[in-house]
């Protein structure tokens, strides 16, 4: 005899008997903007996440990329790999703080969403050609994306997804994003799994670049020499493996990074939420602190292997150069398009009578990928190309 399924109801009850009084219950969440009948066996942020899955902006996530351009090389991360290995991190870490998994992988699959193609370097140049036209910064780009540019749904505009996912793409912050989020207002407070995904971005992108950058030669392992963190890793590999070289070494290597950094915000994390005296949401949204950080000493530890990234990595020559071709590309191209918008492909116009002129063309050129506006630099500026 079969024991039945689980509809949404129940699945909703067992967040309360499985999940931390301080985690988010979906059967609680303050909804979507359209209102919507919920499905029978998926629970609200689960649905959510399968929503942003079959997005456009997402699949083309596999197209962008972050410091290596993707025609440097096949073996680099792209925003779609980071981004698969952001929800891997958090979910772990929701797991063991018995927090919301569905809402923290949703808002992990989404973090990502309103990026640029070509990077931070995409995103630096659209903010400069947006600046006297409401701006752009990825976070807002994101809310956008899923409120507005997606196309799924006969009776509005975006995936509708509900609040607290809404909430995490414009709170997800971290040094590198650019806070900028002007006027946009979305309800809620600074929940425990948004901040989970901050953390979870943090540590996936350093360890990720460092990878990146030991792979292509651009960051050397002498260069970390003397910074604890990295050496720590390495005795630790060298008393476990012995003597374990090139690929395999480095692999094990950041695996016990990533490891150690989790582990140690876990901990330090059941920590604040004892010294803060969280014991419900209510007494959550009455602090509206970080709760969800690294300990002093792993913080401390981190903050050097950062600056040998950025001083080894992101001001390496070859990835200026990149960044500083790209940024080319992207502001040519925007200069096509504003001065002389018949060039823009017919759906776009209609968004120009909707938007505006500058808004419609960033809307356009924020979704490309890499890939695609290289394309359209050779369409508009090799000669001998078709148009
Ligand atoms: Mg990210």
């Amino acid at each position: 005899m079969n024991t039945g399924a689980i509809t949404r109801e129940e699945l909703e009850e067992r967040e309360y008997e499985w999940l931390a009084p301080y985690a988010m219950k979906s059967g609680e969440s303050t909804g979507r903007v359209h209102e919507e009948e919920e499905h029978p066996y998926r629970s609200r942020y689960q649905r959510d996440k399968d929503r942003i899955v079959y997005s456009t902006a997402f699949r083309r996530l596999e197209y962008k990329t972050q410091v290596f351009v993707n025609h440097e090389g096949d073996y680099y991360r792209t925003r779609l790999t980071h981004t698969l290995e952001v929800a891997q991190i958090a979910r772990t870490l929701a797991r063991a703080l018995r927090l919301n998994e569905d809402l923290v992988e949703a808002i992990a699959l989404a973090h990502d969403l309103g990026h640029t193609p070509f990077g931070h370097s995409g995103e630096e140049t659209l903010g400069e050609l947006m600046k006297d036209h409401g701006g752009f910064d990825h976070n807002s780009h994101g809310l956008r994306v899923v409120d507005v540019l997606e196309e799924r749904y006969p009776r509005f505009s975006g995936l509708n997804l509900t609040n607290e996912i809404r909430r995490g793409i414009i709170r997800h912050s971290t040094p590198f994003d650019m806070k900028r989020t002007g006027n946009i207002h979305v309800p809620g407070s600074w929940l425990l799994e948004i901040q989970v995904v901050d953390i979870s971005d943090e540590i996936a992108y350093d360890n990720h670049d460092l990878d990146d950058g030991l792979k292509s030669g651009l960051v050397n392992e002498k260069d970390l020499r003397g910074i604890p963190i990295w050496e720590e890793a390495v005795s630790h590999v060298n008393s476990r493996f012995g003597a374990c070289e090139g690929e395999k070494r480095r692999f094990q290597v950041i695996r016990h990074l990533i490891d150690r950094q989790v582990s140690d915000a876990i901990e330090n994390t059941l920590g604040r939420i004892d010294d803060l005296r969280i014991e419900s949401m209510a007494d959550l949204s009455k602090r509206d602190a970080r709760v969800v950080y690294f300990s002093g000493d792993m913080e401390k530890k981190r903050s050097f292997l950062r600056e040998a990234l950025v001083n080894k990595l992101y001001k390496h020559y070859r990835v200026v150069r990149m960044s500083g071709k790209a940024s080319r590309f992207l502001k040519s191209i925007f200069a096509v398009y504003r001065d002389n918008p018949e060039q823009l492909p017919p759906h776009i116009h209609g968004k120009i009578a909707e938007r505006g002129k500058y808004r419609a063309i960033c809307d356009y050129m924020a979704g490309m990928t890499d890939r695609y506006v290289l394309d359209q630099y050779k369409k508009f500026f090799e000669p001998y190309e078709r148009v």
